[in-house]
């Protein structure tokens, strides 16, 4: 810490942050950093060094949850009472538990932010400092976008993430989504033009648009597919992306873009949830199993070489074993290239909290997501093992040499890691490369 020229106070100065959970944590992480840049903070990579901790948190299962606790403790514990820090916690955990985290004496929180908060950071910081007062703003808003933020990017200049829209409508009944970062709402399109023009000439080669429900983006008369076609048209950037997706929106408009357009990835994340009718009723994901076989169909017509990956949840409230199965044979239909699998875990404020009490043991769901994993593990091996003599296009990501000296990592347009033998290459090159081998982890390969 450093004193305070005008009144001779100590005022942190070095901040820390640690981010949890998903891709659009990290953009929210890369956006605080901007955001405290701006005023004057310097981030530093070791934590004890830190004048300000903070955890840019996750609330959508419990073991998220439980380890920010334990991070909490930790870092009070390594520093002891003669190198003191604040903490601050971000994020959706932030959102939902603001109450306990001030009153919970053992944690010690200093300030708290929610992801609609962060421009309010700089004040926040210092009310907790200057003031020595807990303070916290967890405000959702129906506007805040941080379109006028310019997020402080870490990654090695190869992929970006870009969030385009933020917050949920949907209300699925076991997830926090809509009640940690509130209504929808999306950026202008010219706007996210413009930060990927920018992103272009940084040398980024690859864009990933994010939202809790990215292809639900609206802005006045634009959908997602008019936002995707316009991305597209910056040069310089080769390759997009986008996560995560609803089923329900899927328009033919969009998927004959896909189809159309080199520059977008032919990857889907389409999240199932559950195969059993019952269970999607009760989750309310507003399709059934035969309309989501449907649309891989659709989708599969239309673009054929297409690879989907997918989050399933085992063990939702009064799931039978039998309707348990219909997960796994709905799975196997449709043949993901990968897939997420979560036990269910109740969630504060839910619906289904609400709802329907968590009544499927915990050994239950242990066995549910074993099994899953094992016919998925098949699953993606065999879907991998289709790839082999093929020549596939790969983009290098940064890679470490010293983490697996001899290697370079790569991805397919389909997201399939490939590991290819060192060669004169560097992050954010195109090769072409010839598939060689397949584990249920990935690719290896040699260039041509
Ligand atoms: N918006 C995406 C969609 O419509 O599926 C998902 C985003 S959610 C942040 C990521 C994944 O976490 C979900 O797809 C779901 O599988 C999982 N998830 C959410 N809430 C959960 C809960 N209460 N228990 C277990 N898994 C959960
Ligand atoms: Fe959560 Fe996704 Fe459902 Fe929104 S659409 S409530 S983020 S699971």
């Amino acid at each position: 810490m450093q004193p305070n020229s005008s009144n001779n106070k100590w005022f942190p100065k070095t901040v820390y942050i640690a981010t949890y959970g998903c891709q659009m944590n990290e953009y929210d992480s890369e956006l605080v950093r901007s955001i405290l840049k701006k005023d004057n903070y310097e981030f530093v990579t070791d934590e004890l060094a830190a004048d300000i901790v903070m955890l840019n948190t996750c609330a959508i299962r419990e073991h998220a949850h439980r380890k920010v606790y334990g991070r909490v403790h930790s870092i009070r514990h390594a520093r002891g009472k003669d190198n003191p820090v604040m903490i601050g916690l971000l994020g959706c955990m932030a959102t939902n538990l603001r109450q306990d985290l001030l009153e919970d004496r053992s944690l010690k929180i200093d300030f708290i932010a929610g992801p609609d908060s962060y421009k309010r950071l700089p004040q926040l910081i210092r009310e907790a400092s200057d003031e020595g007062r807990k303070s916290y703003d967890v405000t959702l808003s129906e506007f805040e976008t941080y379109s006028d933020v310019y997020p402080s990017r870490t990654q090695g200049g190869v992929n970006a993430w870009l969030a385009v829209m933020r917050g949920c409508n949907n209300f699925c009944t076991f997830c926090v989504v809509p009640y940690t970062r509130g209504r929808e709402r999306s950026r202008s399109p010219e706007n996210v033009v413009d930060e990927v023009r920018r992103l272009a000439a940084e040398g980024f080669k690859q864009v990933t648009l994010l939202g809790q429900n990215v292809n639900s983006y609206r802005f006045e008369d634009h959908d997602f597919a008019y936002l995707m076609d316009e991305v597209s048209k910056v040069e310089g950037i080769e390759r997009i992306r986008f996560t995560s997706p609803h089923p329900k929106d899927f328009p033919d408009r969009f998927l004959d873009l896909m189809a159309a357009n080199p520059k977008i990835c032919k990857h889907i994340h389409l999240p199932l949830q559950a195969g059993n009718n019952r269970i999607l009723t009760m989750m309310d994901r507003t399709y059934t199993n035969e309309e989501f076989l449907d649309l891989v169909d659709k989708i599969r017509a239309k673009i054929p070489d297409i690879a989907l990956s997918t989050d399933i949840i085992v063990g939702f409230p009064t799931e039978t074993d039998g309707e348990f199965e219909d997960t796994l044979q709905v799975a196997a239909k449709v043949g993901f290239d990968s897939a997420f699998m979560f036990k269910y875990s109740e969630r504060q404020g839910t619906i289904a909290s609400k709802k329907y009490p968590d009544d499927v043991p915990e050994s239950i769901k242990t066995e549910r997501i074993m099994r899953l994993n094992e016919i998925q593990k098949e699953i993606t091996h065999l879907r991998n093992r289709a790839h082999i003599g093929q020549i596939q296009t790969v983009l290098l990501e940064p890679y470490p040499e010293a983490k697996n000296p001899g290697q370079m990592p790569g991805r397919t347009d389909g997201n399939k890691l490939v590991i290819l033998p060192l060669g004169p290459y560097k992050g954010g090159d195109f090769i072409k490369v010839r598939i060689t081998d397949a584990t249920p982890h990935g690719l290896k390969g040699h260039p041509v």
